[in-house]
């Protein structure tokens, strides 16, 4: 008999780790919805810009902009939480929060508290995500584990990236994300460390 494939039955940081860039952005948003909120994803891409609007529900203006960063290869440093802060300030928008999988600098730790920016790391997510009702934290979990979660998707093309070799210059042999419609499109991405 064959064992059964792994499932991932309950919210952890092995989960967290898994989920691409995209996938980590919804289950985001979603968990903005379950606490009480109206937001939607802007699909802007996976560095930079904003990821998800939270909307005040009587006027559906745009109340704080929250920007998320999936697979923890690298801390997440000051820069993105400057440039979260920044598109801010252009809009006039005061609340503003940032999502990870991963962890931050010590720096970006500063920054965010003195600039009130709500820096939320991968175990602070679980644990609030474990704070929730059972059905709540399912229902997340549903949404996280959905079909294909770990694939990446291409920012430009909203297409599942395909996994290919590198065969030529310094990083030969070496796998890679590269997007489907290439030529097309030479949207890459580096494998996140293994978790
Ligand atoms: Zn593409």
């Amino acid at each position: 008999m064959r064992p059964a494939p792994q499932r991932l039955l309950e919210w952890s940081p092995v989960l967290l780790s898994r989920l691409e860039w995209k996938r980590f952005e919804d289950v985001v948003a979603a968990y903005i919805r379950v606490i009480g909120h109206q937001a939607r994803t802007t699909r802007i891409g996976p560095d930079g810009g904003v990821d998800v609007e939270v909307l005040d529900p009587a006027t559906g203006q745009v109340v704080m902009l929250v920007q998320c960063k999936a697979w923890d290869a690298y801390k997440v440093g000051i820069k993105p939480l400057r440039e979260l802060f920044g598109v801010m300030a252009a809009a006039k928008i005061t609340q503003g929060a940032f999502f990870t999988t991963g962890e931050y600098t010590q720096d970006a730790l500063v920054f965010a508290r003195e600039n009130q920016l709500d820096a939320v790391d991968g175990a602070e997510f679980i644990s609030r995500i474990r704070q929730l009702s059972a059905a709540s934290q399912l229902r997340l979990l549903e949404a996280a584990t959905q079909g294909d979660y770990t694939t990446p998707t291409c920012p430009g093309c909203g297409v599942k990236m395909i996994l290919r070799t590198a065969e030529k210059g310094r990083n030969t042999g070496d796998s890679f994300w590269g997007c489907r419609n290439y030529p097309r499109c030479k949207q890459t991405f580096r494998l996140p460390k293994a978790a």
